[in-house]
């Protein structure tokens, strides 16, 4: 059977939310004689009228032929799954070529470089929404997977058997909940079931993929509610068991409202969310209130700094014990800096007065994007923030005009300005 083929008057597209190079490199393979298409996240994107965060293009090129057409644009990269990524200035879009999966089976898939149709090419998707090619040339979309009547009938559903398809890669359970969480669609029966059967399949699957979604997730503007369901769903608790048993305590069910700020940031911040270790502090910062308050402040002793430091530092081996993705030091490290730097921010006591020192920390703008989340959880911070906020602009500023004193060849002014703009 044939796809379904809907016209440019079936939708409403905006063609100016389509990006030219996008629509520049289905171009210029078709003039090289091959067949192309947008696909995937973006044309799902596009049908509910969200801006696309990048756009990825399928093709029947092979990498090698990319790489020949787009030349130094052009390099090949990925071993389980190999692509071509294309850049344009600072835009990098992923170009595959039309693969062929096993679908039927379920064994863990490893390899991915089986060349196929463009039906099969969809056919070994996760989602009907993401399932779709759009036509940038003739503003049509094709589609072999009913993609387009879920996106109206906001249902994500599996392609093909969804017992098979978790099986298959488990990570796509958690794709599930990230689309429900983002979109706010429902999830069809069978993939519910099939979720709650096999989520404990979910430990087979890389943990470096995992730690990736879970990141994303938290720069989307939707962690609160992705985290719910993560919650809710009983996969949280094989990943993170320690988050899991402190979220159910009064102390753990603050972490929601930390998500929630940070929802909030996220959302105007558009392309640029916040720091990946500002965003992991959402989870971990309440975890180390605790342990303070358990270690020092309900036995009347405030902790210095060095024992704030420790105390982060064990909260998050608290945190990662029996956890699959642990955090890389990238983030833990800095993480654990501005986390110890929320008690200089807000000292334990009065007596304990901060140093505007604190300023010149490397740091310090992670710090104070915290502060900010916690502004929004506890209202009495704001006026705290707001001071820091001012201190840190004037500090920065100040910074900057010494440059002026001293050209440097080829200072940028813009680093500065964009430090300071971050926060406000
Ligand atoms: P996002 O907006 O978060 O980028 P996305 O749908 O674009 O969402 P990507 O991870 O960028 O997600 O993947 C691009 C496309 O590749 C998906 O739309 C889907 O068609 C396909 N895909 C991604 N991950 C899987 C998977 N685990 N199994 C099958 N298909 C997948
Ligand atoms: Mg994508």
């Amino acid at each position: 059977m044939g796809p379904k083929v809907y016209s440019v008057s079936d939708h409403d597209i905006d063609p100016n939310l389509v990006d030219p190079d996008a629509l520049n490199i289905v171009h210029t393979l078709r003039k090289a004689g091959f067949i192309a298409y947008i696909v995937g996240g973006s044309v799902r994107d596009l049908l509910v009228k969200k801006t696309p965060k990048d756009f990825d293009i399928s093709t029947s090129a092979l990498p090698e032929e990319i790489k020949d057409i787009f030349n130094r644009r052009c390099i090949l990269i990925g071993r389980r799954f190999r692509l071509a990524h294309i850049r344009y200035g600072h835009k990098i879009f992923e170009v595959s070529t039309f693969r062929t999966g096993e679908n039927e089976g379920s064994d863990l898939i490893l390899q991915d470089n089986t060349w196929g149709t463009p039906e099969q090419d969809v056919l070994r998707r996760d989602f009907t929404v993401n399932g779709l090619f759009y036509d940038p040339e003739t503003h049509s979309i094709i589609d072999y997977v009913g993609g387009w009547e879920d996106i109206h009938k906001k249902l994500l559903r599996t392609i093909g058997n969804p017992e098979i398809r978790f099986k298959q890669d488990p990570v796509r359970m958690i794709r599930l909940l990230k689309f429900r969480a983002r979109f706010g669609f429902s999830i069809d029966q069978a993939a519910k079931k099939a979720l709650i059967h096999h989520r404990s399949e979910i430990l087979k699957s890389s943990p470096a993929r995992i730690l990736e979604e879970i990141l994303r997730m938290l720069e989307s503007g939707a962690a609160g509610p992705f985290f719910n369901l993560l919650s809710e769903s009983g996969i949280l608790e094989l990943l993170y068991p320690a988050l899991a048993e402190f979220l159910k305590t009064t102390d753990g069910n603050v972490i929601p409202y930390y998500l929630a700020g940070a929802d909030k940031i996220n959302q105007g911040l558009g392309k640029n969310p916040l720091e990946r270790p500002v965003l992991a502090a959402c989870l971990l910062f309440p975890i180390v209130q605790q342990e303070i308050k358990s270690q020092f402040l309900d036995r009347q002793k405030v902790p210095h700094l060095g024992e704030i430091i420790m105390a982060t530092t064990s909260a998050i081996k608290k945190f990662e014990f029996g956890a699959l993705p642990r955090f890389p030091r990238r983030i833990s490290a800095i993480m654990i800096g501005l986390i110890s730097n929320q008690y200089r921010l807000t000292p334990l006591t009065s007596k304990r007065q901060h140093h505007p020192r604190i300023l010149r920390q490397r740091d310090f703008a992670e710090a104070l994007k915290f502060l900010k989340i916690r502004a929004l959880v506890d209202k009495n911070l704001i006026e705290t923030y707001t001071n820091w906020n001012k201190l840190y602009k004037d500090h920065t500023r100040k910074h900057h005009k010494h440059h002026h004193h001293h050209p440097a060849p080829n200072h940028s002014q813009n680093e500065n300005q964009s430090s300071v703009e971050h926060v406000s």
